[in-house]
């Protein structure tokens, strides 16, 4: 009821607003006029010629034709004027591996990809205290929102225990989790696949998950497994959403390993089997078949257990270590990988000098032969050297996971939005996943112009509304009158993420405007000196 009257005042607002500029058009001025733009509104309707007016942050008005007296005037001259882009999947908390929004608010990697608004505390890692983050994040040039993760609450409470917790403990977790959401957590994030995530049961989950929803959170997963298990992983993120009530966010859409390529359609069509029985699933993806995470993936779930010194005692012990090998040898052999060819040092501070190497060429650099044996020995050196290192575990890396043709029928399915899946680093910093810098020009210019995969209203409908609505960011994602002013202008023949594996460091060029809570933080291609960004809380229900 009150969410009925609260839609009727802002639409009855609309009106009145539209009234006034309609009635002092010669003395009213607005802030900005969009003139000329081939509007496409983020619903995945055809493109149409508008005007747009903003005022106050707000879009005020829309027609063919707008003559109003505005503070500033933008002639678009036909090229397209899409919402900003929403990318519910990043990972922008400031950690050793990682500059984060509170070094670099302005987040030039994002907004010069067209981005307005980022969601955070993805894959089971976030800040425990929402409000003092919060209150940290000074002169933001983007909107930023965060998950409250599982992994981070539960190593708080726990550490890295391999065990169940106890009742205390499991209340200790709630309340961690009901204060994150209290403080403006727009849900529940889980990794697990992760360091401690993993040791956790279905109902561990579940038990947080109630305790998001309750203040209409959204559940994000990172699921437990990507490749022979992807089945039941998806089984299990949709029973903890379809328990705890509450809409699920699966992160990072893929299958895993060269013996599963080609078998993503079964996987895309168990998601839609749920959500035809009621189930508010849906997908996001980023548009590259490499994926990336630490070193340590790729020793078995038990040997990561507990502290740096635990996984270390492991590694050391001649009869543990072998067990590890042997086990990795049994992941190669399922993911139907011959070598360790298909990952890539991304940042290892041990020596700076094998980034961009694959683990193949560290190891012939060592001058040892080229067996799997020695490979592994060289990746159980690089997680003694590299120790914990933040979240990296070892080394941070990219791995050759996908194959295009799986990719793009993720990216085929309606369901897929559009997210990153990057971080915030100072320009030049590591080697890192060209996600962060080029995700949305990406797939505008290879899946759209290059390659035809997905239509351009489509396209952007995926970087919208589609997250928008996910999420309960009920007025953005959309061109619509009273819906807030989070807008991009760009060409779509010239706009190109330049950003590469081999030369990651590289901005998008081609969005020449991106407005974020009506104030340009991009104009004509440039960065400004505004900081309009926001915190976004979730509206609680
Ligand atoms: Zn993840």
């Amino acid at each position: 009821m009150l969410r009925v009257v609260f839609r009727w005042i802002r639409s009855a607002m609309v009106v009145v607003s539209l009234f006034l500029l309609s009635a002092q058009a010669s003395t009213a001025e607005i802030d900005l006029l969009i003139q000329n733009a081939r509007i496409i509104d983020g619903t995945g309707s055809p493109w149409f010629a508008s005007d747009v007016a903003i005022d106050d942050g707000r879009i005020v008005a829309m027609a063919a034709t707008l003559d109003l007296d505005a503070r500033e005037t933008i002639d678009a001259a036909g090229r397209v004027l899409a919402p900003g882009f929403i990318d519910v999947h990043t990972h922008v908390e400031t950690s050793s591996s990682r500059d984060g929004l509170q070094r670099l608010p302005r987040a030039d990697n994002y907004v010069l990809d067209g981005v307005t608004t980022i969601v955070t505390g993805n894959c089971g890692g976030s800040e425990i205290d929402i409000a003092a983050w919060r209150d940290s994040l000074v002169g933001l040039g983007i909107n930023v929102a965060t998950l409250v993760g599982h992994n981070s609450v539960r190593k708080a409470v726990m550490g890295s225990d391999d065990r169940a917790p106890t009742s205390q403990e499991m209340q200790q977790m709630q309340a961690l989790v009901e204060t994150a959401m209290q403080d403006g957590a727009v849900g529940l994030s889980t990794g697990l696949l992760y360091v401690p995530g993993t040791y956790a049961t279905t109902d561990e989950v579940i038990s947080l998950a109630k305790v998001a929803s309750r203040y209409g959170g959204v559940y994000a997963s990172h699921m437990r497994e990507q490749g022979l298990k992807l089945h039941d992983s998806i089984d299990e993120a949709v029973s903890i959403g379809r328990e705890a009530q509450m809409p699920v966010q699966i992160s990072h859409f893929k299958v895993k390993g060269r013996t599963r390529w080609g078998s993503i359609g079964d996987a895309l069509a168990l998601v839609e089997s749920y959500r035809q029985e009621g189930v508010d699933v849906v997908i996001d993806a980023y548009p590259y078949e490499r994926a990336s995470t630490n070193l340590g993936v790729n020793l078995p779930r038990w040997a990561v257990a507990g502290s740096i010194e635990d996984i270390a005692a492991r590694i050391r012990d001649p009869d543990t270590r072998a067990r590890i090998v042997a086990d990795m040898k049994a992941m190669l052999v399922d993911a139907g990988y011959p070598d360790y060819s298909f990952a890539t040092v991304a940042q290892y501070k041990p020596d700076p000098s094998i980034h961009g190497r694959t683990i193949s060429e560290v190891n012939r650099i060592a001058e040892r032969a080229a067996t799997i044996d020695n490979e592994i020995d060289t990746i159980l050196e690089m997680m003694l050297a590299g120790g914990a290192a933040g979240s990296t575990y070892g080394a941070s890396m990219i791995y050759h996971y996908m194959s295009v043709q799986d990719v793009d029928t993720i990216f085929r399915y309606p369901n897929t939005a559009v997210a990153s899946d990057g971080n915030i680093n100072a320009f030049g910093r590591g080697q890192p996943h060209p996600r962060s810098y080029g995700t949305n020009a990406h797939v505008l210019a290879d899946f759209v112009r290059d390659r035809q995969v997905l239509t351009l209203e489509d396209a952007i409908r995926r970087m919208t509304s589609l997250p928008a609505r996910t999420f309960s960011f009920h007025d953005r994602g959309i061109i619509r009158p009273g819906f807030v002013a989070d807008l991009v202008l760009f060409d779509p023949r010239t706009v190109t993420d330049k950003a590469t594996f081999a030369d990651p460091h590289q901005y998008t060029e081609g969005f020449d405007y991106v407005i974020v809570n009506g104030v340009a933080v991009v104009a004509d291609g440039e960065l400004t000196d505004d900081r309009p960004g926001r915190f976004l809380q979730h509206r609680q229900p």
